[in-house]
């Protein structure tokens, strides 16, 4: 799914995530691809706008121009704006308890997914505990009643019926008495669609809401039909009151228009996608997982801001200049290990950027030997980790044994950090020199 838009989107990705720094000029052409892909993948112009808009805004803030990757940084505004057009927060049904009946009424054009919907939920419902009812109020589809009959059994879930009445009002509110006496707490109720919308339909739909007095009406929008679902649900919406959206053949979508207007557009969350034909194919809908899926990248989203806990740019100069006036400490290695701690397990984190995924064998990121060197800094006092010359035979002794360590360990841990501290002092000085010699060119 969302093969399309996914593909756009990393080139955006591409384009933008190695930068060093990031200008006006290139963020407003980043987006200016991001507009494209979002209109190529039939979203709403109206969310397009809007999309583009906040992100530009947010984007040209401080945030990423301060920040020690840009490239990430703006990738994970786009990845925020993304969750938010999706609908923030995975939202649930809001049913009553076990003890009352809930009704959840279902609404929407013919061929949608309707039917199909009532009994996905209806099983995820069982399966939660709950025990349902299916109401057959789609009297106008000529097979309507035989197919939720099919599923009803194969899902072993009950279903009232009433072959003899054309009336959807009554229909509904002899299967409400029934599913009352019943003791069942859910009552599902599938109503009848048309090709497009009607008066007729809306009509029907609003007096069956009437009678039912719903906790939930859902909306089933086809995921393919694009921003046009997003139309129609507004249309519907005018008439009754959308509580929430069944997206449904989310397993066909490559494009993800649908899926990116709705919420704007109607005001109502998704609340759940249909994922395939079988009634297992159902899930609540997760927006901040479907933007990854749009963005088409591993977990980077969580790296970046992990990354971002712990450096910022600050930071990172001062330590700059301790290095080059060779006032970096042991204490301040430390500091540096207790980062990559924060960070989690290295490992993973490799793991986390895309492309990166097997490239490093857990034996070469030595955690074991980075928590020993770790053990041995933390059982020297401040002043030995701040001035390591005055480290004579009888404290590293001390230091092994407090460290659990031998004095070898820590010779070598000593020896092994003023080499580092030379080495990264004149790095420092030639880099400084580099530019010094290119600005005067
Ligand atoms: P209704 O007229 O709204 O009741 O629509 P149906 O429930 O009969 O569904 C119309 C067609 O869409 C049927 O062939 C379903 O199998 C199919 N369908 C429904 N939901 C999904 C879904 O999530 N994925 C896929 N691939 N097909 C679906």
């Amino acid at each position: 799914m969302f093969e399309n838009i996914s593909r756009r989107f990393q080139d955006v990705i591409k384009t933008v995530s190695g930068k060093a720094t990031i200008s006006d000029k290139n963020i407003e052409e980043a987006v200016e691809q991001i507009k494209l892909a979002l209109l190529d993948a039939d979203v709403n112009l109206r969310v397009v706008r809007r999309f583009v808009n906040q992100t530009i805004e947010e984007a040209k803030g401080e945030k990423v121009l301060r920040s020690v990757s840009p490239g990430q940084q703006f990738i994970k505004i786009v990845n925020d704006k993304l969750i938010h057009f999706l609908g923030d927060e995975k939202q649930d049904l809001q049913l009553k308890g076990p003890d009352t009946l809930s009704v959840v009424l279902l609404a929407g054009l013919q061929g949608s997914g309707k039917t199909t919907s009532a009994a996905k939920l209806a099983n995820l419902l069982k399966k939660q505990g709950r025990k349902p009812i299916l109401i057959a109020a789609d009297l106008v589809r000529p097979a309507a009643i035989d197919q939720l009959e099919t599923l009803a059994a194969a899902i072993g879930v009950a279903i009232y019926t009433d072959r003899e009445n054309n009336n959807p009002v009554k229909v509904v509110k002899a299967g409400l008495k029934e599913a009352k006496k019943g003791l069942y707490d859910v009552a599902i109720i599938d109503t009848a669609g048309r090709h497009q919308v009607d008066d007729a339909l809306m009509g029907e739909i609003e007096a069956v809401a009437k009678e039912a007095k719903p906790d939930e009406v859902l909306f089933v929008a086809d995921a393919m039909t694009g921003q046009s679902a997003a139309d129609v649900a507004k249309a519907f919406k005018e008439r009754i009151d959308i509580t929430g959206v069944i997206l449904t053949k989310f397993d066909s979508d490559t494009r993800g228009g649908a899926a990116l207007s709705i919420k704007t557009i109607t005001k109502a969350p998704i609340k759940f996608i249909g994922v395939g034909e079988k009634t297992e194919d159902f899930e609540p809908f997760y927006p901040d997982r479907i933007a990854s899926r749009i963005l088409g990248m591993g977990d980077v989203v969580s790296l970046v801001e992990k990354a971002q806990e712990v450096t910022d740019k600050e930071e990172a100069e001062k330590l700059e200049k301790k290095i080059r006036k060779a006032t970096f400490t042991l204490e301040d290695y430390l500091e540096q290990f207790q980062k990559i701690k924060k960070m989690g397990n290295l490992q993973s984190l490799v793991e986390m950027i895309p492309g990166m995924q097997g490239a490093v064998a857990p034996q070469d990121i030595d955690i074991k030997a980075l928590k020993k060197e770790e053990a041995i800094i933390l059982s020297m006092t401040l002043a030995e980790r701040n001035n390591p010359r005055i480290i004579g035979p009888s404290r590293k002794k001390r230091i092994a044994k407090g460290s659990g360590t031998s004095v070898y360990e820590v010779n070598r841990l000593l020896k092994n950090f003023e080499k580092m501290r030379l080495m990264m002092k004149k790095m420092v000085k030639n880099k400084n020199a580099q530019q010094s010699m290119m600005s005067q060119w």
